[in-house]
């Protein structure tokens, strides 16, 4: 896939600064950090450290406090890893009495096997899970995993997913220190394609560990996609017919669409299923989770982390994913989604603003026609900005059971206005 251009942001490394404030923390940063601050963050997108919020103190609920002293109305929830908003005592709080004793200790704790418990019990199709600390880790896991069951070396994946940091994955403008070895067992193939489908397994199925997928397609920048049922159901066939395993990745929208899984929710079965993200209400943990006859692989490899032993973020994840079960979570989000995104379209309309809601609403992805190099949806962040209201123009956002009716309306007040605001510097396209 071909992303856009993203220059690192220049920001002065020399001169004395000690603040605390965005702009000076980014300067002290910059001298003893590689890029200052890490990913989406390290880019100057909509990144202006004097126009958009580098560093946060804590959050609350839907929103979070900028170190300029400011809250903002937060769509992107740590990336989606809050699902249940900040500061849920009833999550931080069972984390918090792991930790008192002792965060990580030597052996597995019971928390493992309560949070293994009910994965099992609540994913369709899992039967045993294992853990990680990254979304990373386990779509790292999820593939030797593949590897080890069907003892083959290939893997494809869907062109412009991101699948994770690691070099196999390779999305990235960026391929400083990846090598393209570290690719030589990594095909790929287009999303929704059947043809394309037919032809990858007619030349490459005797050797496909596996094809992993997102559960829907969430490229970056770029609309986000469904899957077409019908290429759904011929990639089953192909993997069931060619002894190919497949993967969900449902690191970024897992338990938004469905505590069963999001391939529930979009209706496949997949052989291995990856989580993090929403997982822990963020705290780190990953899961990959799979059928029983993967079983026996994932006996005799060899898994292990050291922090698999930390139970503050089994603890928390066991008690996220109860209280989106007991409080009804996924509809919470979904109505709070569906009201935000047609507010949001509604809005547009009347500043003329070609702007487009793809994706399921609780992670709905925001694109203007015409905007190729995003430089509306750039200006746009910063206005909603200085709103009051973290976006980010390229990714899609996220919604979590804090963002409730007075978060959305306040934050399309903040849209209404940013809109105008960017229409005033120039069209859309
Ligand atoms: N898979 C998907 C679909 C993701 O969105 C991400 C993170 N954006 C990852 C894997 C990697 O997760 P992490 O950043 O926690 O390593």
């Amino acid at each position: 896939m071909t992303t856009p251009a993203m220059p690192v942001r220049n920001v002065a490394t020399s001169g004395q600064a000690t603040g605390t404030d965005g702009p000076d923390l980014l300067r002290r940063a910059h001298r003893v950090i590689p890029g200052g601050v890490w990913g989406h963050n390290r880019y100057p997108a909509a990144y202006d450290p004097d126009a958009y919020p580098a560093f946060a103190e804590r959050g609350e609920g839907a929103r979070l406090l900028g170190t300029d002293g400011r809250w903002y109305n937060d769509f992107l929830c740590g990336y989606g890893a809050m699902i249940n908003g900040y500061g849920r005592q009833e999550i931080d709080g069972p984390a918090a009495r792991r930790a008192a004793g002792g965060p990580t200790l030597t052996t597995a704790t019971p928390a493992s096997v309560e949070l293994a418990e009910l994965l099992v019990d609540l994913v369709d199709g899992a039967d045993w899970a294992t853990w990680g600390t990254s979304g990373s880790d386990a779509t790292w896991t999820a593939l030797l995993l593949a590897r080890a069951h069907t003892g083959r070396r290939t893997v494809a994946v869907v062109d412009g997913a991101y699948h994770g940091s690691h070099s196999w994955c390779g999305w990235c403008n960026a391929p400083h220190g990846r090598h393209t070895d570290d690719r030589a067992a990594v095909l790929t193939l287009p999303w929704n394609d059947i043809g394309a489908l037919d032809a990858l397994f007619a030349a490459e199925g005797h050797q496909l560990a596996a094809v992993m997928i997102t559960p829907f397609h969430h490229p970056i920048p770029g609309a986000s996609e469904l899957p077409d049922p019908a290429w759904l159901s011929a990639l089953r066939a192909h993997c069931d017919h060619w002894g190919t395993l497949l993967i969900s990745d449902d690191v970024r929208a897992g338990f938004r669409l469905d505590l069963r899984g999001s391939h529930t929710a979009l209706g496949f079965s997949p052989d291995l299923v990856c989580f993090s993200k929403a997982l822990g209400n963020g705290w780190p943990i990953a899961a990959v989770v799979g059928h029983a006859r993967l079983r026996a692989a994932a006996d005799e490899m060899f898994l292990a982390g050291t922090f698999w032993n930390s139970s503050p973020a089994m603890a928390a994840a066991a008690a996220n994913l109860e209280l989106l079960r007991q409080e009804d979570g996924v509809a919470r989000m979904r109505e709070a989604g569906e009201a935000f995104g047609s507010g949001l379209v509604r809005l547009a309309e009347r500043h003329g603003v070609p702007l487009r809601i793809s994706g399921p609403a609780a992670i709905p992805t925001a694109t203007v026609d015409g905007d190729e190099d995003h430089a509306w949806m750039r200006r746009f962040a910063v206005h909603m900005a200085a709103q009051g209201t973290l976006i980010h123009p390229m990714h899609n956002w996220f919604v979590s059971t804090a963002h409730d009716s007075a978060v959305v309306e306040e934050t399309l007040a903040h849209a209404d206005t940013a809109m105008a605001r960017t229409q005033e510097e120039g069209p859309a396209a």
